[in-house]
């Protein structure tokens, strides 16, 4: 079992009178620069010149300067920049400003695993990662308590990095939720496997394969979408609240019934034998070689992905139902 650390076990002072700059402002970035300011640190924003967020960081009483900057202000840098860009700004904007004794971290283990930036001499790298959207580690924080975080510790060159990282996540009050203590690999590689086979990937097909097969067999395409899309938060929210158990008590008997009958025939053997594939693809840096290629040449697959998504019968008849059910956007 994982170690679990809380604010007890944390020691802000090592964070006291030392500069920590935060760069990006996006779903993170704006949750870590808040909560660090609040908890009493020396928050610096870092952004690119023109920068929407820029405004809207100052209003929120931050300072706010160019990435190149912050990263020169900062004894702690923690990059929460979108992954595709870390590299190619770590090598411009980043790695010229970073000094032995400085503490680079990151919120996801992606760009160290996969090679996209290097070590730099006399420097700790840390990753303080919430398991949580930003609005979540914001809004827990304001109310009180605290998203839980992963920490782990990939260069040590202090013999200070994990107690530092640990007061980080005291800073935006992970330690009040509980903090595990893990490592870059196995952070990346989980979330990387987490998103693309159950998730994103392996949900949103199985709704769009349920939707499918009611469809063509010729029921209402908005009946399909209730049945096989909408309803998937309820469901998610009661396994959210008390696991499988919580949901299997809320359903039908009926319901629970045909659960237990047909669930291993959607997800078989070869389902199970696709994942450990699509696992090794991760471990192997070939999904990350394919992701940065196309990053590199202006996202042809993302883009082109995204697009035909919109344009599906599932999208439209899903536009067309949320309009029916305004209270769902409130
Ligand atoms: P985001 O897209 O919401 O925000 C990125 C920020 O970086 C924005 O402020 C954007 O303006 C800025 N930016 C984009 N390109 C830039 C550039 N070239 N130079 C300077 N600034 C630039 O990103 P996010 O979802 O907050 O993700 C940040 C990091 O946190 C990633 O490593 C991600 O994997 C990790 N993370 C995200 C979540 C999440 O829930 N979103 C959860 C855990 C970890
Ligand atoms: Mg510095």
């Amino acid at each position: 079992m994982a170690n679990i650390y809380y604010d007890d076990d944390a020691n802000l002072q090592l964070l006291q009178g030392k500069t920590i700059a935060v760069l990006g402002y996006g779903s993170q970035g704006h949750a870590h620069a808040l909560n660090a300011k609040e908890s009493g640190l020396d928050v610096i924003v870092g952004l690119r010149e023109g920068s929407a967020s820029w405004a809207e960081a100052e209003a929120a009483g931050l300072k706010v300067t160019s990435v190149a900057e912050a990263a020169k202000a900062g004894d702690m840098v923690m990059v929460l920049l979108p992954d595709e860009v870390q590299g190619s700004v770590f090598k411009t904007d980043i790695a010229p400003h970073l000094e032995a004794g400085n503490v680079l971290a990151f919120g996801h283990g992606f760009n160290r695993v996969f090679h996209q930036v290097p070590t730099p001499d006399g420097v700790d790298v840390v990753m303080i990662a919430p398991k949580g959207p930003g609005h979540l580690v914001r809004r827990v924080f304001t109310e009180g308590g605290g998203v839980p975080c992963l920490i782990a510790v990939d260069a040590d060159a202090s013999g200070q990095a994990k107690p530092l990282a640990l007061a980080y996540a005291k800073a935006i009050g992970g330690t009040r939720g509980g903090v595990i203590e893990t490592t870059f690999r196995e952070e990346a590689e989980t979330d990387l496997f987490g998103e693309q086979a159950v998730l994103c990937g392996g949900v949103t097909e199985l709704m769009q394969a349920g939707f499918d097969t009611l469809v063509d067999a010729g029921y209402q395409p908005e009946i399909a979408y209730f049945e096989c899309v909408h309803e998937m938060k309820l469901i998610v929210d009661l396994i959210y609240e008390g696991g499988f158990e919580t949901m299997r008590n809320s359903i039908s008997n009926t319901a629970e019934y045909g659960d237990y009958r047909t669930g291993k025939r959607i997800i078989t053997d070869e389902t199970r034998a696709e994942m450990r594939r699509i696992l090794s693809e991760i471990q192997s840096g070939e999904f990350a070689h394919e992701f940065l290629l196309d990053n590199q040449v202006g996202q042809p697959r993302l883009k082109t992905q995204r697009a035909a998504g919109a344009r599906s019968l599932v999208s439209e008849v899903g536009r067309r139902l949320r309009k029916m059910m305004p209270f769902i956007a409130s």
